[in-house]
Formats: structure tokens, sequence, C-alpha cells
């Protein structure tokens, strides 16, 4: 008997798309049951064999099309973005699609010469006759599994690396963003992309585990929290699977007592708060020197003042809602437990009345290392500082975290910035600027310690998205090589005058060591030697 569409409804799960703003049911979006996941990865794995045998030069001409719809569409997908996830247009368009658009371009120019196969000058002169190669191949399958607070930046350039490099993908979002996650998909397919070369899949979080243990997916690309991240590791291991993490952050900044004050409260500020906060690399601690800390906390004060809380789609908004309830509940209770341990709130932190869930921009100011809001991702729009006696102490705090993602200078010197460069432990340091680098496709996204693991973007994230090969061709012109059977007796002679050839120390020992090999006739025969005398000066 068929069973009824009441009772095949009755098991399905819906990923839910709310208007963080106003709090609305955006859509309701059917999650793939477990056979729709297998059905899927297996689309997937049966299309790459044809997918990966294509040029990369057609699969980059692909990227450049994606990159011009995407410029078509750019209006339409920051609106969706502001409405879905709660960033105002103006920054859905700067921190999510033009980064994008800088990629694809910087991909469909490049990818090719990246990926170019390289030619081996061999170190040890007995294979100077190989002709030998380092190759980049493509994984398989990649699984992408991204995050709500960049929908569209995070997954679209890993995809697109992805699908360049010769993977087929399956894209699992974040439920919450699942309308975003529509857009990207179309905007590959529609640009040309087979439909089964990328493909999304809604996954539940429940069922999030089954797909990354998967063992159909060759590779994960993994972006969201340092907790997930530790249980997509776990995950992926079941089949030895390779894994990009890119976790979370804690991202300190330092501003030096000879800092552009003014400059550096404008930058930190917008550091701190764009996204409403819920950034990755959002500044989530500052340090400053005490000789200028009354000026910086009054020049931040001035800055927080001026934010505009409002509607994302609002020309004139500066900072939208935070993006779903739990979230803002989480920074609430980090604000709470800062002020219950003696930090001061001097501006804002209280949520706005109406529907949605918009928060008034926080600066916390007696913060110190006991609170949940020095050391804990708040990962929302709090500003906290903590005023340090000098750099050194500076560069010790903003060292004491779990954390490891980005990190922000203020200063005038060029040796302080260079010191600063050097000792704080993050992926990214940057100076007299914050988290800009999301829009340089040459810069790496990379975290230290438990902020991840591999890189995505540049061309080292790129090359996360293919295995190295060594290939080595011989002609095979000479019956035996040295070293085979049968060893007969004088291979133990021969393998020992042939180290006192390549690693004496004197020239004189191994002037001997070459006239003794020069004796026997198998060491005579078994060399090639035009390549061995092109290749004489190996030998010192
Ligand atoms: P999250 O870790 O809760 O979820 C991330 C993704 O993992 C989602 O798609 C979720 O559905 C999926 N997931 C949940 N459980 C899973 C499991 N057991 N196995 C596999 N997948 C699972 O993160 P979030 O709340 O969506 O995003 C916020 C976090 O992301 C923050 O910690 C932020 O710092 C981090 N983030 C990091 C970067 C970076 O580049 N380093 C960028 C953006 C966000």
């Amino acid at each position: 008997m068929q069973p009824s569409i009441l009772q095949e409804t009755e098991f399905v799960t819906f990923l839910r798309s709310i208007n963080p703003g106003s709090e609305k049911v955006l859509a309701e979006v059917p999650a793939l049951d477990i056979p729709g996941i297998d059905r899927v990865i297996a689309t997937a794995r049966s299309s790459w064999p044809s997918w990966k045998s294509q040029s990369i030069k057609e699969r980059q001409k692909l990227l450049a099309a994606v990159q011009y719809l995407l410029e078509d569409r750019k209006q339409q997908i920051a609106e969706l973005i502001a409405m879905e996830q709660g960033k105002p247009v103006a920054e859905a368009i700067s921190a999510e699609i033009v980064p994008c658009l800088a990629i694809l371009k910087y991909l469909h120019r490049n990818a090719h010469k990246i990926l170019r196969s390289e030619r081996i000058h061999h170190e040890m002169i007995l294979f100077a006759h190989k002709q030998s190669y380092y190759r980049w191949e493509p994984y398989g399958v990649v699984g992408v599994i991204s995050p709500w607070n960049f929908p569209f930046s995070v997954p679209l350039p890993q995809i697109a690396a992805a699908l360049v490099t010769g993977n087929t993908v399956v894209f699992k979002p974040s439920p919450q963003a699942i309308l975003v996650a529509q857009a990207i998909v179309s905007l590959f397919q529609d640009a040309g992309f087979p439909d089964e070369v990328v493909q999304l899949a809604p996954v539940a979080d429940a069922d999030a585990p089954y797909f990354a243990s998967h063992p159909g997916i060759d590779k994960i690309l993994f972006t969201g929290s340092t907790a997930v991240g530790k249980k997509v590791m776990a995950e992926a291991a079941e089949s030895v699977k390779s894994v990009v993490l890119e976790l979370g952050g804690k991202d300190a900044a330092i501003v030096a007592a000879d800092a552009d004050i003014r400059r550096a409260a404008k930058g930190i500020v917008w550091g701190a708060l764009f996204g409403s906060g819920q950034v990755c690399a959002s500044v989530e601690r500052v340090y400053v020197e005490k000789a200028v800390a009354d000026q910086f906390i009054k020049a931040c004060l001035d800055e927080i003042a001026q934010i505009k809380v409002g509607d994302p789609l609002d020309a004139n908004t500066d900072m939208g809602p935070l993006s779903n309830l739990q979230q803002l509940e989480k920074v609430l209770l980090h604000i709470d437990d800062a002020v219950a341990k003696g930090a001061r709130l001097l501006y804002g932190g209280k949520r706005l009345d109406g529907p949605g869930y918009f928060l008034l921009p926080a600066l916390l100011v007696d913060v110190d290392h006991t609170m949940k809001v020095m050391w804990e991702e708040t990962f929302g729009p709090v500003l906290a500082i903590m005023v340090v006696d000098d750099v050194e102490t500076a560069i010790g705090m903003a060292n004491d975290s779990i954390y490891g993602l980005t990190a922000f200078g203020w200063t005038r010197s060029r040796r302080l910035a260079g010191r600063l460069m050097e000792e704080l432990q993050a992926g990214t340091v940057m100076i007299n600027d914050a988290t800009s680098t999301w829009g340089e496709p040459l810069a790496p996204w990379t975290g230290l310690k438990q902020s991840g693991l591999g890189h995505t973007r540049s061309p080292y994230g790129l090359l996360e998205m293919v295995q190295l090969k060594y290939v080595s061709y011989d002609a095979g012109r000479n019956r035996s090589n040295l070293w085979w059977f049968p060893y007969g007796g004088t291979a133990k002679e021969i393998m020992t005058h042939a180290t006192g050839l390549l690693y004496a120390r004197e020239i004189r020992e191994r002037l001997r060591a070459l006239f003794r090999l020069l004796t026997f006739k198998r060491f005579i025969l078994s060399m090639h030697w035009p390549a061995v005398i092109k290749k004489l000066h190996k030998l010192y």
C-alpha cells in the first residue's frame, strides 16, 4: 500500500527561516531525511569523475559567469541577507557581496597558475634521469558546513574554490540561513555549473553529525563555533577525512599611548559592532594604555552614541538586530555577568522594545579576565575596554586566550607595530585597522590555537581543496637499479662507498669512494651517466 501524503509529511522536519527584525517566519523549507542525505551525496560522488575531467579553464569560465551574475543580482541578494540575517544592506554589500566578487575574480583569473604541476629537480643524484612532478588532485566530494552570521561570504568562496579545483560540492548551510543558501546554489547553477555538481543539503542540526561523518564525503570545510568544530573533527575521523576548521575567536585590540586616538576609537567601535558584533573576527576585547585611557573611552562613547540601531532595510541604519533570540540572550548574559562582577556599563546593553532582536550596543569598562566577556566568545555588540599599565601587559592579556583568530594593534610607531605583528598569537594581525582582510582575496583566513585548523581563501586556501600527488617517470632503459636484488655480496660494499661519495665530510674521502665505485661493474652499468653528469653539482 502506498503511504498517504499525510503520513509522509508527518515525518518531515522543516527548517524555519525567521526575520530577526520582525520575528516573522520568512519560509519553511523541508529538511532532508537520512535517505535524502545519502541520495544527495551519492549524486555528488557519481558526478565527480566527469566533473574533474573537465579542464580547469572551463571551470574558471563558469566562475567568471558566477561573478557577473552576482554583480547583476547583488541588490536582491543583499536585501535577502538583511531580511534573513539582519545586517544592514550597505554592510551586506560591503562585507558579503564585495569579498565574494573579489574572490571569484581572483580565482577565475589565477586558479590555473596556482594549481599548475611543478617539475622536480631531484636532490638524489641516483634519480637524476627521472621526470617527476608535484601534481594537485581534487579530493572528490567536499562538504561545506557553514554558520548563520556570514551566510553568504563564508560559504560562497569555499564552494567556488572547491569547484574550480575539480571537486563536487554538497553545501550544508546553517538551518537559520536557508534562503541565502538557496540563493548561493542558484547563482552557481544558473551560471552553468551542473546541478549535480553543486547541491544544497538542507539538514537539521540533529542529522548534521550523520552528514559530517558520511563516508561519501571526502573533505569537510567547516565554519562555526569551536565547540561544534571539535565534534566535526571527531565525526570526520570515522572515515579519516580531511577537515578545514574555521572556528570562534575572542579577538583583542591593543591601543598604545602613541596611537591616533580618534582613528583608533572609530576603527575599534566599527570593528566591534559591525554585523551587530556577530563576526568571528570582531574586536571583542580592548586593552588601552592608561596614559590615554580616558581620552580613548570618551572617544568610543561619542562614536557608539551615534550608532543608529534599526531596520536593516533602511539605508540610515548602522546596526540591525541580532540574528536570533538565543544569541541575544547569550549577549545579555555576558553583560549581566560583567556588571555583577564589577564592570561599569557606560552605554547601551539593553534590548529595544517591540518585535525583533534589537540591542543597543554596549560599552563596558572596568572589566577583567574573571568576566565571561573577556574570555568567552560573546558574539554580540559589546565593546569591553580594560585599562592596562603598558603594552607589555596588553600583549600578555591579549594572548591569554584559547583563541587566536585575529588581533589588532593601534600605534604610530613602526617599531611597536613590528613587535605586535610578531608577538600577538593570531592567524591575522592588523595594525591601525580592523577586520578588513575579509575583503582581500590574497589574505588567508586562518586561526591559531582553538580558532581553527587549516586555511580558506588566498593561494593557501585553494591548496586546501586539493591533495598533493607525486608522479615520477623513468624510461626504464637500464635493466636493473643499483639497489635491486640480487644483493650478491657486492651491494653492501657499493652502498657503503656510495654514501661516502654523497655524504662524506672531506673531498678526499668522496673521491676515494668514487674511485672504489668505478671498480664495480654493477655500479657502472646501473648509472644513468648523461643525467648524472648534468647533475654533478648535486654531489656537493
Ligand atoms: P555552530 O557551530 O553552532 O554551527 C555551524 C554549523 O554547524 C551549522 O551549519 C550547524 O547546523 C552545523 N552543525 C551543528 N552541529 C553539528 C554537528 N554535530 N556536526 C556537523 N555540523 C553541525 O555556529 P553558528 O552559531 O552557526 O555560527 C557562529 C560561530 O561561527 C561563532 O563561534 C563564530 O565565531 C564562528 N564563525 C567562525 C568563522 C571563521 O572563519 N573562523 C566565520 C564565521 C563564524
